[in-house]
Formats: C-alpha cells, structure tokens, sequence
C-alpha cells in the first residue's frame, strides 16, 4: 500500500523549509499554494535579515496607550485601524495581556533560542547544500538616539546574553569607524549595539532554491491550489480539498495569514492576525563613494535598511488593517523620509523613482511566538504565526516540526511553540 503524502498548505519560508525538511526525512510531501509561484506572500520582498538579535515580541511592555493613540495618527510607525478594532477585540486583549514584562522577558527568550538555533542551521543548509541567495554575515547595528533606547537595547542584550548573544557596544566614534557611511547621519546616532552572528539572505530565493532541493527529493509541487477545506473524518483530519478535489494524507498547515482562516471550521481560533509591513527596494547602480556595509535597525521606528547585491532594502512598520495589501504611498514616502535622513548623501544618489515598493501581511501571533506542532485533530500540524521573525526562524521551526513530526528528539525545547497550552 502507498503511503499517503503529508499535505503542506502555503509555499512561503515556513511551507518551503518543512517540504524540505520532511522531504530529506524520506516521507512523502505535497506543498500546494493558491499562488501561481512560491513566496507570494510575506516571504516575497522581506527585510532579508537573519536576526537573533531582534527575538523580542512587538507588544513589548507599555505599548497599549502608544497602540490605542495610533488610531488618530494616520502615519504612526505601528497603526491600528479603527475599522479593525472590533475584529481584533480578542487578539488584541491577548497581545496586550502578553505584553506584561515578565510574559514578554519570557517569550523573548523562548523566541531567542528558536531563532538562534534557526540561524545556525540556515547556515549549515547553506553550506551543505551549496545554496546561492545573496548571503553575507555582515551582522547587524542596532542604533539608538537617546540615553533610554541606548538602556532598552542593553537590558534586552544583557537578558539574552547567557543564552549566548555576542554583542559589541559601540559609542559614536566605534559606530563611524565600524560603518563609515553613517558620517553623512543627518540625526546622528548616539551609538549602537553590533550583533556579529545576525545574517543578510534573500528569502525569496532560498525559498526557491531549497524547493528545488526539496523537489530532487521527490517532493510534489502544486501551485495554483486553494485549499478551501480540511478534510475531516472520525474526529481527525484526513486531508485537503482544493478545487472540489480530495488531497488525502496528514496535513500542516503553513499558510501564513492564511492559517486562521483554515482552522476556524474546525473549532480553532487561531489568535494569528496579519501585521502588514512594507518595503522599498532601491538599486544602488547610482552610487558612489560609500556604500552600506550593514544592515542598521531603527527599533523606535521599525524601521531598517539592509544592504544587498547592488541595490539596498528598507523597510519596516506594522499596520493592523486586515488582510488589504494595497501599497500606500505615505507609507512608501515615510520609508523614504527616513533614509534621508539617515544616510542624505547616499540618499541624494539614489534613483527613488525606480524603487521597488512592496507591502506583505506579517502573520503574527498574540503572543509574539509562532506555533509548531501537533493540533488537538490529529493528523493536523501547524507550522505558522512567526510574525517578524519568519526568516529567521524558518530553518530551525522547520526542523522542530519535523522532528516532532517524526518522533526524533528535537534539539531545542518545543514547548514554548506547541499549540497545547495556549489559549486558542
Ligand atoms: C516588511 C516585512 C519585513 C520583514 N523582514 C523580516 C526580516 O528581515 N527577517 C525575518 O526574520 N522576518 C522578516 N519578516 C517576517 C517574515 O517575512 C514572515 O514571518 C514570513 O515570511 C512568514 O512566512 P510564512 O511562510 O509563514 O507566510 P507567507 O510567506 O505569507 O506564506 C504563506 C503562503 O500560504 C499561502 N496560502 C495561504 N492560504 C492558503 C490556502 N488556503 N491555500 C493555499 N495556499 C495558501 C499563501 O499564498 C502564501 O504563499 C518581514 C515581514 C515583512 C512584511
């Protein structure tokens, strides 16, 4: 008898990374995407930063007034949309619950050995399987303006620290001589704290290279497959429909903002809402002189730039206004206006007109961590819900699901990822 594949619902990192990694066990695998190609979704132009160093959930404590004022502020780095409060009347009260400081303490340091140990395996994959998506290891330089951010980001590094956070402080001569081009800061930063382990990747094309891994495997694609149901029979879960046709087998669902919609049939209230983000990528063709040599985070503004191949990437903020995608030009500008600000020589060089603006649904979980593991169904697995840190955990969540999938011994604790225990 033929053993039914398992069934991975949503090609973006976090369907992509299980395919593989179930795939290399030797089982059987089915990714389908309602798209027409892979990583349509979050995964398509993200910030493309491995960041260990950014595990903490965005409720961080004391955001609930900033979050309510953000309603009358149209341009508010991290919105909430009047129209959305009554729908996230119970995700919010849950996000604002775990915002109290030693629930997010917590979480963070749950959050920071998943994406540490993502990280390392991401570069392992790399090596072993000779992947090609734009990688450096040029860390990242967390910047501050005022002596307060400055405390903020050493209490979180000092937390994270003996779980095995390298971090350098760095004062505003070390920042200039560690990346020069922030001479030229029009507001300039009082100092920064340099992460060495955090990574640059293009996740869209890892998506599509480690597929093509996944496929040599004997893995199946097919795009353009809507699942519009979870099979159910006897209590547990059978398979898929897609297009009125029955997909049988085990089933992960790894659809991103997608997932809640899934669940809900089945009595899952899945407390994962999408937190839409946007991005702009320039080509730095025009450039000259200096160029940027790292990835720098803003934390006050969510907002960051990172330096790829020939052409830069900034991004950033969190807007709660459902599942719309449009790409608002304020949003784009504030981007813009930040840049120049920070770099104005660089800013001055560059070809705005040509820039590349993209907004994606973060999907992000109450609680600030994603969920992987088994369901309360059986034959339902969930691999979703890692908000801003879906790159840099989608290695390591992966291999978690897989061997939780597989009965192999996982080699980080799943406990503060599975869906039992939490409120859903
Ligand atoms: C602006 C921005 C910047 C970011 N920067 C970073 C960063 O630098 N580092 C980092 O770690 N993370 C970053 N993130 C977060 C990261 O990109 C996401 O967490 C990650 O992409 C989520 O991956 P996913 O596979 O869960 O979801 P997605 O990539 O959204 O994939 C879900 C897939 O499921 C499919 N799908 C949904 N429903 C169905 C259905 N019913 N049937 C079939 N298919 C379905 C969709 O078509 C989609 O392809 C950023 C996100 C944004 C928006």
């Amino acid at each position: 008898m033929t053993q039914n594949p398992i069934i991975l619902i949503g090609a973006g990192l976090a369907g992509v990374t299980s395919f593989y990694e179930l795939a290399a066990r030797g089982l059987p695998t089915v990714l389908i995407d309602g798209e027409t190609q892979i990583a349509q979704g979050a995964s398509f132009a993200n910030g493309a930063v491995l960041h260990p160093s950014l595990p903490d959930p965005w409720n961080n404590p004391g955001i609930g007034v900033p979050l309510l004022a953000s309603v009358f502020n149209p341009l508010a780095p991290m919105k909430l949309h009047l129209g959305q409060v009554p729908k996230l009347l119970g995700w919010g009260a849950s996000f604002l619950r775990n915002s109290a400081p030693a629930r997010h303490r917590a979480i963070t340091q749950a959050n920071y050995s998943l994406a540490q140990y993502s990280t390392r395996q991401t570069d392992a994959l790399r090596q072993s399987l000779g992947l090609q998506f734009e990688a450096s290891e040029p860390g990242t330089l967390k910047l501050f303006h005022t002596s307060a951010e400055r405390a903020a980001a050493l209490a979180m590094a000092e937390l994270l620290a003996p779980q095995g956070l390298v971090y350098e402080k760095l004062d505003a001569d070390a920042l200039l001589a560690r990346e020069p081009s922030l001479a030229q800061a029009g507001d300039p930063p009082m100092g920064a704290l340099y992460f060495p382990n955090d990574r640059v990747g293009n996740a869209r094309v890892f998506c599509e290279q480690l597929l093509a891994q996944g496929q040599k495997l004997g893995g199946e694609l097919r795009l353009g497959a809507r699942a519009t149901k979870l099979l159910r029979e006897s209590g547990r879960v059978v398979g898929v429909e897609v297009d009125g046709e029955a997909l049988l087998g085990q089933v992960v669902v790894s659809a991103g903002v997608g997932a809640r919609a899934l669940l809900a049939p089945l009595g899952i209230n899945l407390p994962v809402q999408p937190a839409k983000g946007y991005s702009l990528t320039l080509s730095t063709a025009s450039l000259e002189g200096t160029v940027l040599a790292h990835p720098l985070v803003d934390p006050r503004l969510h907002i960051s730039v990172t330096p790829l191949p020939n052409r830069l990437r900034i991004l950033g903020m969190a807007e709660f206004i459902g599942h719309d995608r449009a790409i608002e030009p304020r949003r784009s500008r504030l981007l813009q206006q930040f840049f120049e600000r920070l770099l104005p020589d660089m800013a001055a060089q560059l070809d705005w007109s040509s820039g590349e603006a993209w907004a994606g649904l973060r999907p992000m979980s109450s609680d600030g961590r994603p969920f992987i593991g088994a369901t309360p169904i059986e034959g339902l697995w969930l691999n979703c819900g890692h908000g801003h840190l879906g790159w840099t955990m989608a290695v390591g969540s992966a291999r978690l699901l897989a061997d939780l999938m597989t009965g192999a011994a996982p080699e980080i604790a799943p406990a503060p990822f599975a869906v039992s225990g939490r409120k859903l």
